[in-house]
């Protein structure tokens, strides 16, 4: 699916252009997901997304959303991450419940009714705690690769407990811990602990209501839905492609299906 061109059975086209990827995504006339391709966001966004529809090769209807979405000058609509991430999530599970979308630099707590519409939202991106950036920086420190992070965590048999959610403050925290030996895994399932309390207190604003639905690249740290669970007591569910949520429901506005 993550081939070269789109192909000409992508009809409609989804761009997502957050703070830390970009993500384009080709439906098929069903509205299923057809084809994408994802990058790290660089800094000249006009010139990432120029590539990124070179790279499509087709020409058809174009929804931008994410962060930098206004400046996708060949969009034919921009709509918000919220509408968009709750749109492909729909279309993927189903139903409707609670999404929690937790990108590279924001998390998000949207409410979708049973017929796949917007209640309400609670969005967070004015710090790092609660988004893969927290996760990324105090990791860093302990020297366990991205991909790696959750396994480890959920190798721990026991947990330190992590006091500041501000990344900062965090990370002089597993400064400290590593200078007094503690091990990697129970201080990596603390900072888990610390990210996932942080996104429940943003849950219980929205209130939550079951299903409890994921997406956004985070989530593919397969420890953020176990922890959930564990946190929040209820079922968690990830679809196919958490990190390509918004672009999808960007791509099926752009397609324009009577929902
Ligand atoms: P945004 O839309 O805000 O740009 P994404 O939803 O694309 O962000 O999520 C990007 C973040 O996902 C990265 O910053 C990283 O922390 C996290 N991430 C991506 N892949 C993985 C992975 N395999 N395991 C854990 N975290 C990941």
């Amino acid at each position: 699916m993550k081939g070269q061109s789109a192909g000409s059975q992508v009809v409609a086209l989804g761009i997502d252009v957050g703070s830390t990827t970009v993500k384009i995504v080709g439906v098929d006339a069903e509205g299923n997901l057809a084809w994408h391709w994802l990058e790290q966001a660089e800094p000249r966004v006009e010139d990432q997304v120029e590539r990124f529809l070179a790279r499509a090769g087709v020409s058809v209807p174009l929804v931008a959303t994410g962060y930098g979405r206004k400046l996708v000058r060949q969009a034919t609509r921009s709509v918000t991450e919220i509408t968009c991430h709750a749109k492909g999530v729909y279309r993927e599970l189903a139903h409707g419940g609670t999404l929690v979308d937790i990108g590279g630099q924001d998390s998000k707590v949207i409410g979708i009714s049973p017929r796949g519409d917007v209640t309400d939202f609670s969005m967070n991106d004015k710090c790092a705690a609660g988004t893969g950036r927290f996760l990324e920086n105090t990791a860093n420190r302990l020297g366990v690769p991205l991909e790696r992070m959750g396994h480890v965590a959920l190798l721990a048999l026991e947990e330190v407990s992590i006091s500041s959610t501000c990344t900062v403050f965090a990370e002089s925290e597993v400064i400290s811990l590593i200078a007094h030996g503690v091990a990697v895994e129970p201080i990596l399932r603390g900072l888990h602990r610390s990210l996932i309390k942080r996104v429940v207190a943003m849950i219980r604003t929205v209130g939550l209501v079951p299903p409890l639905m994921l997406s956004g690249g985070v989530v593919q740290n397969q420890a953020i839905a176990r922890m959930l669970e564990e946190e929040t007591g209820e079922q968690v569910i990830v679809p196919r492609h958490p990190q390509l949520m918004g672009a999808y429901g960007a791509a099926l506005i752009a397609l324009g299906l009577p929902s």
